[in-house]
């Protein structure tokens, strides 16, 4: 047995072969680092992610606990919960054998349409950094290492393989790498991960600027700088720009080609040596000179806690009275007058609890606001639920009830792999419909092979009529149903190999079915030979829409019903990883359903499940509108919990809401020429909308609760800020509402000096509270020494302005009623 004592990682090098040293800087599979029994380290274990603990395989029979997404957490403004949430996560991972979670994501939100914006705390670094070092902390706290990534500029989607991210320097270090330095300095985190773009011109594993210079030699960094996954694409210029584990693995651009490159001189071994001791350091931290991880039972986050936090996150925009009670907000709802309701929007039944890509995890259950409305309101109202519309753009995925394995005649479907001969290799019971490999698949089945993978079941029609059928996959595909080919053809590769575990290509056929009479239908996948990509394949039934009757049936259901709860948001597949958003509207006619839903019910309440900002011209037409953000397993229970008043809706907008496209600030993530201009500077989100004095619709920072706040006072501990050191801040708040709370008091840092490349002002440190009606409570915030600093690109270093600073406090970025001054030294 080894035993480690602290340094005894140089002692470990030493007894290491030039081989083994390298073999340990790529990975043994996909998710696994290499083991070296000589010294006694075990694999490490790897996984996503941010919102959830995938485990190495994505399987619905290894289930995950589902968080409410990073924007949704950004929007709790909540250390305390991030960080009891992220030791949540951390426990699961222990209990599932993974080591390192690849999370959190601390990129910015730079344009709200960004696809992968929901896997972003906000639009604001100081949010982020705050929650960011939280989250580091605990999962640490749990044994776990957290991955910070992806270092840096990759803050959209399209063409993130290769874009050029161009961006000032000062830019640069005070919003995108601001999050990754407080981690690093604050949470001593173990592995910060490269992105596959671009920045200045070099590529991020690349880049000995930002790798060596910034994060390890300036910042100290003392963990392991590893790749996005297939993101390192070179051997001695990645080796030498500071990279340390290149992942996944086996293959890669580094083994014997890193040797060989040592060997020629072109690497020294201490560099080698020295990404060999950052490892070994991390499989110190993770305890993998022992045994795995592994606790043998799952222990998946608590379902409470992950309902608190979808309620906390709940971001109640606007809360009206309604006409017929003049004083009594629409929320939380009256249930001594409502004896109705009607539950609208395609996001009522078929909600949207997490982003896709690397964040999405098979759930262990969900809660749908239809289903959990109805059990919290059961015996009290009567209760109508209607979609109002579709929005989906790959046929969707069918109930599982409504499903049975031809074999066994359980719910469910079919697998068999078979192989290059048309042989059964393998079958399997499984119980979704939609499936994605990287690897683990029989021989002779993708990477080039002849062998099939094929997916059959039982469907059984709730309803009597056309109906649409939708084969997914890379590759060429066949679909049958009731032994007749329907369709066959052979999809396309989509750009980012991603995109194939959210929106696969697809081939469609119509079928008349009857309502409770089984329809056999298959699918045949021949996946294409393609190594960068996973193998999938997705079967989708739907009855074919009628849109016209589908929104008149839900407008009917309003009309009469007391009150109406819409749930709207994006589509399935429409936020993900992989592809950038088309624009913020709402998807299908979702806006048409609730003006005329809001036309025929003044109690009208609507509840936006989306991640990212959407465009809401209804908004002032309908009573009150909160928005849920992508919540996780727990939506509807927690929903729920906030529409009734159980719980407060607790959140704060962590990005901007516009009323229109051309008012945010960025608007644009496509690549010019490969290159992304990062043309406005620092003035991105709220920072934007101040400068150039446009009125968003909803500000940065916005969000009611079931009480009402008074902003009594604020004084800073010193009149004068010292060149290095934090300035403590007490503001004084008073309920003045009828309920308990919880407020978020924000401070806002106005420069002494003008420059309008510059924002007005930036969120300098905040705070939450809570106190009971008539009760005042004191919050402390901490503006951090650097709020006060702006970097010098000419100086290289952080510079002070001279002269007096104002802060400002409130309760958004548009809501400031306090201000105080303080001098810099
Ligand atoms: C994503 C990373 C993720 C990795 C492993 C990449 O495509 O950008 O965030 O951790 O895959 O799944």
């Amino acid at each position: 047995m080894v035993i480690l004592t602290l340094g005894d990682e140089r002692g470990l090098l030493a007894a290491l072969s030039l081989d083994d040293k390298v073999r340990l800087l790529t990975g043994a599979d996909n998710w696994r680092t290499h083991s070296l029994p000589a010294i006694g380290l075990r694999a490490m274990v790897v996984s996503d992610g941010p919102a959830g603990v995938r485990g190495t395989t994505m399987d619905e029979r290894n289930p995950s606990a589902s968080l409410p997404c990073p924007s949704a957490l950004g929007a709790t403004w909540d250390a305390e919960l991030v960080r009891a949430l992220a030791f949540a996560l951390g426990t699961e991972a222990k209990s599932k054998g993974v080591d390192v979670l690849l999370a959190p994501t601390i990129n910015v939100m730079r344009t709200p349409l960004g696809g992968r914006g929901f896997e972003s705390f906000g639009e604001d670094p100081v949010l982020i950094s705050t929650l960011a070092v939280a989250f580091v902390q605990g999962l640490c706290q749990a044994g776990v290492a957290a991955a910070v990534k992806h270092f840096v500029g990759n803050d959209s989607e399209t063409q993130r393989w290769t874009y050029d991210a161009r961006i000032a320097e000062h830019v640069l270090r005070e919003l995108y790498l601001a999050p990754f330095e407080a981690c690093v300095r604050e949470a001593d985190v173990s592995l910060v991960m490269t992105g596959y773009n671009r920045v200045n011109g070099a590529s991020m594993t690349e880049h000995a600027a930002l790798l060596s210079g910034v994060l390890k030699e300036e910042w100290g960094f003392r963990g392991v700088a590893l790749s996005d996954w297939h993101a390192a694409r070179s051997t001695v210029a990645t080796a030498a720009a500071g990279l340390d584990l290149a992942m996944p693995g086996p293959d890669g651009p580094w083994g014997e080609k890193l040797t060989a490159a040592v060997r020629a001189g072109e690497i020294t071994e201490e560099e080698v040596d020295d990404k060999v001791l950052r490892v070994l350091r991390l499989g110190r931290r993770v305890g993998a000179f022992g045994p795995p991880a592994d606790g043998g039972t799952p222990v998946l986050a608590d379902p409470l806690l992950l309902r608190t936090a979808a309620a906390t996150a709940f971001t109640l925009l606007r809360n009206h009275p309604v006409s017929s009670c003049a004083h009594h907000p629409m929320l939380p709802l009256d249930m001594a007058t409502i004896r109705s309701v009607a539950v609208i929007g395609p996001n009522a039944v078929s909600p949207v609890t997490q982003g896709g890509g690397s964040a999405t995890v098979n759930q262990v259950s969900v809660s749908t606001p239809a289903a959990a409305l109805a059990e919290a309101l059961a015996g009290q109202v009567r209760m109508a639920v209607r979609p109002g519309c579709v929005t989906w753009s790959i046929v969707p995925e069918p109930p599982r009830e409504a499903l049975r394995d031809p074999e066994t005649g359980e719910q469910g479907i079919r697998l068999e792999f078979r192989g290059e001969d048309g042989n059964l290799v393998r079958t399997e019971h499984r119980t979704t419909t939609m499936f994605t490999w990287w690897e683990g698949l029989p021989d002779g089945i993708g990477g080039g092979g002849s062998g099939t993978i094929v997916l059959r079941t039982r469907y059984c029609p709730r309803w009597s009529g056309p109906h649409l059928i939708g084969a997914g996959g890379v590759g060429h595909l066949t679909l049958t149903v009731n032994g007749e080919q329907m369709a066959a053809g052979r999809t396309a590769i989509p750009a980012d190999p991603v995109e194939t575990m959210v929106r696969p290509g697809e081939i469609r056929a119509g079928a008349d079915l009857t309502e409770g009479q089984e329809a056999e239908i298959s699918i045949s996948l021949l996946p294409e030979d393609w190594p960068q990509g996973p193998v999938a394949i997705r079967l989708g039934v739907v009855p074919e829409p009628d849109a016209d009757a589908m929104l008149d049936e839900a407008v009917e259901a309003a009309r009469d019903a007391d009150a109406a709860i819409v749930v709207v948001g994006s589509g399935p597949a429409a936020e993900s990883e992989g592809f950038d958003r088309p624009g913020l509207a709402l998807p299908g006619r979702q806006d048409e359903l609730v003006r005329r839903v809001a036309e025929v019910n003044d109690q009208t309440v609507v509840v936006v499940n989306a991640g990212m900002p959407v465009l809401m011209p209804w908004a002032d037409q309908v009573a009150a509108l909160g928005h849920a953000w992508l919540p996780g397993q727990a939506m509807g229970e927690a929903l729920a919990d906030v529409l009734l008043g159980r719980a407060e809706p607790g959140g704060r907008l962590p990005v901007t809401i516009p009323v229109a496209e051309a008012d945010c600030p960025v608007l644009h993530s496509v690549p010019e020429e490969g290159r992304l201009e990062y043309r406005e500077g620092l003035l991105i989100g709220y920072r934007g909308y101040d400068r150039a004095g446009t009125k968003p619709h909803f500000p940065f920072g916005h969000g009611l609760g079931y009480t009402t706040w008074g902003y009594e006072s604020a004084v800073a501990d010193a009149p004068t800020v010292a060149p290095d050191g934090d300035l403590g801040v007490t503001v004084v708040v008073r309920n003045n509402g009828p309920r308990t709370g919880r407020e978020v008091v924000q401070a806002y840092l106005e420069s002494p000096t003008a420059d309008p490349a510059r924002p007005v002002r930036a969120l300098a440190a905040f705070a939450t509270v809570t106190a009971a009606p008539g009760e005042r409570a004191e919050a402390r915030l901490t503006v951090p020494a650097r709020a006060f600093d702006r970097y010098d690109e000419v100086a290289g270093a952080w510079v002070r302005p001279s002269g007096e600073f104002t802060i400002r406090i409130g309760r958004s970025s548009a809501d400031l009623p306090l201000h105080l001054r303080v001098k810099s030294l």
